[in-house]
């Protein structure tokens, strides 16, 4: 025991710290959570190269496939000729420069707003608005199911904090009943993880019914959605009234990097002077400003990248009934395949990996526990037949899954 004792006084501090996190670490390994990062040889598109692997990649967020666009990297170059790299500064110092201007101008015409105000990241973007809208005797509501930053947003906000169920319009009323201040609603557009839509009518008739204000997060929706990818808010043609506070995340369906609040002139000036996460950091390099303005464009008016990705989703959805796979319901490129528990989930990835599919396994905490699953992601880059191979490879994947089940059982 004195032994241990004249140990345990000779650890450094720093041993102690890594002895801690060690323990950490091994049990996230033991409960399958534990996360790799795959490292991307090639650029993004429907073949990637993984760690020295050719694979076809159905996992990111390139809705469009524009993340690749000769164009868009055109764009970006002739910015970074024009414009330097760095952003300088933060907007409010000297980091505003004139392609941040023109891309915001060309954001609020893209959602019909009068103004929308550009971050660098979505996470920031969603802090900014929550927390520069409510505060202390405030409320504020948000679906249980939201991204993890509007869920950080609202408890980094200081109002009070309250999850209804999941798209459910009748337990946002109830909350509502018991809200006090300023109220803000607060969901996804689009589902991330799960890919299905928020009923934005019947959420938005509620927060009507007591003048509270509605946020949506339509990271996954615009691109894809929308007759002209105006996302959710197109699809159901919702105005300024309905959704006072839109935002978008640029590094998806845009295929660059940022995000942007959009809505009246009072919202937009009220971040610019009041939002931290807007105020405390450098803008973003003008030149991805530049790429961003390409893409809007080529967002807009390129309809068949929307057309072939519908066909896509459609295609694979009916594959996989044929073959008894039970997809969630979602009608958007996010094609969930809910398996249980984290350890089936990585045995399937880990199966598909082996025939050079490349998919998503997402487990707790980033979905409620023993829901983990696949995030399949299509794109309009992918062909049919790589979307068929996908099909091919999970038939093959899941009756082995479904074998060593029985024999386990
Ligand atoms: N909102 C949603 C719904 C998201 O899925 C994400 C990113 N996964 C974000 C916000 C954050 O966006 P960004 O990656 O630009 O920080």
């Amino acid at each position: 025991m004195d032994d241990l004792l004249l140990v345990i006084h000779a650890l450094s501090v720093p041993d102690i710290m890594s002895f801690d996190l060690a323990v950490r670490l091994a049990t996230r390994h033991a409960e399958h959570l534990y996360r790799q990062r795959p490292l991307l040889e090639s650029p993004q598109g429907p073949e990637v190269t993984v760690d020295g692997q050719h694979l076809l990649a159905f996992c990111s967020n390139d809705y469009l496939g524009l993340a690749n666009h000769p164009e868009v990297i055109r764009a970006l170059r002739q910015g970074a000729a024009r414009w330097g790299v760095g952003g300088g500064a933060s907007h409010l110092v000297c980091g505003h420069s004139t392609p941040h201007h023109e891309l915001e101008a060309a954001l609020a015409d893209f959602t019909g707003r009068p103004r929308a105000l550009l971050f660098s990241t979505g996470y920031m973007a969603n802090l900014a608005a929550v927390t520069a809208l409510v505060g202390q005797g405030d409320t504020v509501l948000e679906d249980r199911l939201n991204h993890a930053s509007l869920l950080d947003a609202g408890l980094l906000s200081e109002a009070r904090f309250s999850r209804y169920l999941h798209n459910d319009a009748a337990s946002l009323a109830g909350r509502l009943e018991k809200a006090t201040g300023a109220t803000l609603v607060v969901t996804d557009g689009v589902f991330s993880m799960d890919g299905d839509l928020a009923d934005l009518p019947a959420l938005c008739a509620e927060a009507r019914r007591k003048n509270a204000w509605v946020m949506v997060d339509d990271a996954h929706g615009f691109g894809p959605l929308g007759a002209h990818g105006g996302g959710i808010v197109e699809h159901f043609g919702l105005g300024l009234d309905a959704v006072p506070v839109l935002v978008g995340t640029l590094g998806k369906a845009f295929g660059t990097a940022g995000a942007f609040v959009a809505g009246s002139e009072e919202l937009v000036e009220t971040l610019i002077q009041f939002a931290r996460p807007y105020i405390y950091t450098t803008s973003q390099p003008p030149a991805v400003a530049c790429a961003t303005l390409k893409s809007l464009e080529l967002l807009r008016h390129e309809h068949w990248r929307r057309e072939h990705l519908a066909r896509l989703i459609a295609r694979f959805r009916q594959g996989a009934a044929g073959i008894g796979l039970t997809l969630l319901d979602s009608p958007t490129p996010i094609q969930p395949l809910l398996i249980g528990t984290s350890e089936r989930t990585l045995k399937l990835s880990g199966l598909l990996r082996e025939r050079g599919i490349l998919v998503g396994a997402i487990r707790p905490p980033t979905v409620p526990a023993g829901s983990a699953r696949l995030r399949i992601t299509l794109s309009a880059a992918h062909s049919e037949a790589q979307m068929e191979r996908l099909l091919v490879c999970l038939d093959e994947c899941w009756s082995i899954l479904a074998k060593e089940a029985d024999s386990d059982a």
